[in-house]
């Protein structure tokens, strides 16, 4: 393995499920929901490789089949009243995951600096050190995690080429402010920088808070890549189906590294998911309930098992401090916690530069059935 790739080892959401399967833990670790998507969707895909149609079981185009650039060019003008070419400003990508490594390695060459708010999702690290590119980060604490506005600035620098943005944000649940993101895009232009927004929770709202897209900005537009994800929206994660949009100039550098990713990604899955993004409202609305419901049965369990925990306004994961509980190492915790009640968690330091920041927190997923949240949230009181 190359040196620049040592220090990543296996993601710590492999090696916390291998632990939940290898222990019969409950596990509220990786973020993968146990109830599958739509019927609408996956009658879709059957649909597509039983009949073949318009050469669906073959190669599908570089750029995504035409079907899911148009369904997400009709999403983002509908919901955000963003208009994109669906020729031009989206391709498809092989979940989310692709669509980040195709813009960073499109982006960044080496020595140009990259901007994130840490903690941060761990691809976007080790896509800057494949691009040999600098890693500047501010640090979000809990439980407001609200920006430094001085830390943010001097995160900033004239090599800055990128802002990776993520909101709705993993592990925390923050789901930023326009006033937030207008201080993110004010430094970007600054610093004539290109944001790129992971933005794969964007349907995962609660208690009103309002998905505000980097792209629908003032003067943003042109200088943003926007990514989404069929897993997360339509609990289709083992699909891997997401997609990338923005100016065409962009999206063509993006298409240009992805090509020799992947060149293209399943047609079946891509098909069906056009037709989720046109007819899954329903869907959405339902399992926004049914997060809702279990984000405060996870929350609630976790107060009373000694936890301090905090609602999250978006995703499906809750985090919570260990510390009450005497717990200063959210990490020795976490590899503990299946022996001590049965339950699997991930550690917030996973998402950090600094193994020593947010270091008691834990991050749980409720992306679980109603019962599975609670057997969870029962086993945890034995940790008292
Ligand atoms: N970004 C974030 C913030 C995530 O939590 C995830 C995990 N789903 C991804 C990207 C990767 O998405 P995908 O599974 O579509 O590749
Ligand atoms: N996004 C998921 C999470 O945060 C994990 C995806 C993965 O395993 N790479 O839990």
């Amino acid at each position: 393995l190359v040196p620049r790739m040592r220090r990543f080892g296996t993601t710590i959401f492999a090696e916390m499920s291998q632990l939940a399967t290898r222990t019969g833990a409950v596990n509220l670790g990786q973020g993968f929901p146990d109830t599958d998507g739509p019927a609408l969707i996956k009658d879709a895909a059957e649909r597509a490789i039983a009949t073949g149609d318009g050469g669906a079981n073959q190669y599908p185009p570089g750029r995504g089949v035409p079907a899911l650039r148009e369904a997400v060019a009709e999403h983002q003008r509908t919901r955000y009243g963003l208009e994109l070419d669906a020729e031009t400003q989206v391709i498809a990508t092989v979940g989310a995951t692709e669509a980040i490594a195709a813009s960073v390695l499109a982006l960044c060459a080496p020595g140009d600096e990259v901007v994130t708010f840490e903690p941060y999702y761990d691809s976007y690290t080790a896509m800057f050190a494949l691009a040999g590119a600098e890693h500047r980060t501010c640090t979000l604490r809990a439980p407001t995690y609200a920006i430094d506005e001085d830390e943010l600035r001097a995160a900033f620098s004239p090599r800055t080429r990128v802002v990776l943005l993520n909101t709705p944000h993993n592990p925390t649940g923050k789901v930023f402010t326009r006033a937030e993101l207008q201080l993110v895009a004010d430094l970007a232009r600054e610093f004539d920088a290109v944001v790129v927004t992971d933005e794969v929770y964007e349907h995962l709202t609660f208690d009103g808070a309002e998905h505000v897209p980097m792209a629908s900005l003032p003067g943003m537009a042109e200088r943003t890549l926007t990514i989404g994800s069929a897993g997360k929206s339509f609990s289709l994660t083992g699909w891997k189906v997401g997609w990338l949009s923005g100016p065409a100039e962009l999206v063509q550098a993006a298409l240009t590294v992805k090509q020799y990713l992947t060149f293209s990604g399943g047609g079946p899955f891509q098909l069906a998911v056009a037709e989720g993004l046109r007819h899954g409202g329903d869907f959405l609305a339902e399992l926004r309930t049914d997060l809702d419901r279990r984000r405060h049965l996870l929350v609630d369990g976790l107060r009373s098992a000694g936890f301090e925990a905090w609602l999250p306004q978006g995703t499906y994961f809750a985090v919570a401090d260990a510390a009450p509980l005497g717990w200063t190492d959210a990490t020795e915790l976490c590899w503990k916690l299946p022996e001590l009640c049965g339950v699997v968690a991930i550690p917030v330091s996973a998402f950090h530069d600094d193994p020593a920041a947010n270091a008691s927190l834990l991050r749980f997923a409720f992306c679980k059935d109603d019962a599975v949240v609670t057997e969870g949230v029962e086993r945890l009181q034995r940790l008292r």
